[in-house]
């Protein structure tokens, strides 16, 4: 008999086996993965280089359902919290602007690393094997993991089995389908930080574009502001700011979708200041024409877009822009407005929105209020981490706290 089984080999599940195995080196630890690679977001996590965590962190950068429960994992946990496990585990990390990597730049090499400490103290890893349920024997001391071809005995059990989002790197439902044949509640599921399709037919001008930018969400009574980079692509807005917005927008009422956000492209200069220096490039007659004038602030794709959008033609010369030009092309960069399309892109999307409902969950150690000896972890919850390091820091710490409450309860 095993003594703790761990279903799904992710973030969550290879923290809560090295936690386990570092804290016990002989506990009996079985890991039952339904894919043949192990870690297969975390290797591809920060575009390869994974953002591991972030020195800035606030119950704002988290959603769920339950808002005191992500209020008791920030007053509970810190990201030194993450960094220090990774030193224990014999892995350096460095900080830039507040975001953690790991000193070689390597996604792979943390997957590796908890690789190594499980398979230096035998921990058994099972590939292909689908955990489709799970039964209690012997009054919940201990259970039967169940997978198509198998059984396996264990006291106690850690579902780790992630979210459906990016299917491309094994995101699957198959978790949702083993806790919901639990009876345990689910709350509803969106793909998040994901690409924004928005209605402008003009975006595929300034494809390719980055601009570091201020997207202001702006509905109700509501207003949420995010800085950081903005690409545009052909019929879509995407990068660090954006993603983060897509996650409020499942939760917006359709009715207040239209023309629910708008960026500021040029936040770090004020709408006076941006307006006199147009006005001046024109009138000192430096540039022969708008296009040149813009084309001094923003990518030339940009600059033409803008002015498609405002229907001004990009050749007119600068002596003869109007005042009301000048004060239009103004708004349009310091407020563009867009509407989201109803249209999610599951395939891309980082995160999934919702979750076990946290109510199903002891707080403090992820263990289930129906099954005692079962817990579950990381992105298989009700709480969500914007860009930045929060989805693997949550990932990361509920692992641990698992594994260390299973520990002490054996
Ligand atoms: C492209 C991309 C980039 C990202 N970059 C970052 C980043 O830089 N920083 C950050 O914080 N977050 C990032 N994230 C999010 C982060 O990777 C995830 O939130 C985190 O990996 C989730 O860990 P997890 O262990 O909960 O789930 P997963 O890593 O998804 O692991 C779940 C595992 O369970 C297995 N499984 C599922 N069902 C079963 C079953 N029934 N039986 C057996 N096995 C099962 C799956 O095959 C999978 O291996 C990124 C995500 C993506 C897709």
């Amino acid at each position: 008999m095993y003594e703790i089984v761990i279903i799904g080999a992710g973030a969550a599940g290879l923290s809560a086996a090295s936690t386990a195995i570092m804290q016990k080196p002989d506990t009996k630890i079985l890991i039952l993965e339904r894919g043949n690679k192990c870690g297969r977001k975390l290797s591809a996590s920060g575009n390869g280089k994974c953002n591991l965590t972030n020195s800035f962190f606030e119950k704002d950068c988290y959603f769920s359902n339950n808002l005191s429960f992500i209020e008791q994992f920030v007053d509970d946990n810190s990201p030194n919290d993450v960094i220090a496990f990774f030193e224990k585990c014999g892995l350096l990390v460095y900080e830039k602007d507040g975001y953690y990597y790991p000193l070689s730049d390597m996604a792979r090499q943390v997957t590796d690393r908890l690789l190594n400490i499980c398979a230096s103290h035998r921990v058994v890893i099972e590939y292909d094997k689908c955990v489709l349920g799970i039964e209690p024997t012997d009054n919940f001391k201990s259970y039967l993991v169940k997978t198509t071809d198998n059984e396996y005995k264990c006291r106690k059990v850690i579902i780790a089995t992630g979210s459906n989002s990016y299917p491309g790197l094994g995101g699957t439902e198959c978790g949702y389908e083993l806790i919901k044949n639990m009876d345990i509640d689910m709350t509803e599921i969106f793909p998040v930080l994901i690409p924004v399709y928005v209605d402008d037919d003009k975006l595929s001008i300034a494809q390719g574009v980055r601009i570091n930018a201020e997207v202001t969400l702006d509905f109700g009574d509501k207003k949420i502001r995010e800085r950081g980079q903005v690409q545009i692509n052909n019929n879509n807005l995407s990068g660090i700011a954006i993603m983060n917005l897509s996650c409020y927008l499942p939760k917006i009422e359709q009715a207040l979708l239209k023309d629910c956000f708008y960026i500021d492209y040029l936040p770090y200069m004020s709408w006076d200041k941006l307006k006199s220096y147009i006005k001046n490039q024109c009138l000192d007659d430096i540039c022969d024409n708008i296009l040149s004038v813009l084309e001094g602030i923003f990518p030339s794709k940009f600059a033409k877009y803008l002015l498609d959008k405002l229907n001004i033609d990009s050749q007119i010369i600068t002596a003869k822009i109007t005042e009301k030009q000048i004060n239009k092309i103004t708004s349009y960069i310091k407020k563009m407005r867009y509407t989201p399309l109803p249209q999610y892109d599951n395939e891309k999307s980082q995160a999934s929105l919702g979750g076990v409902n946290i109510d199903e969950i002891c707080a403090d150690s992820y263990e289930t209020r129906k099954y005692e000896g079962v817990y579950i972890v990381g992105e298989a919850l009700d709480i969500t981490g914007k860009c930045g390091g929060y989805n693997l820091t949550f990932a990361i710490l509920s692992g641990i706290k698992a594994a260390q409450n299973a520990l002490d309860n054996l």
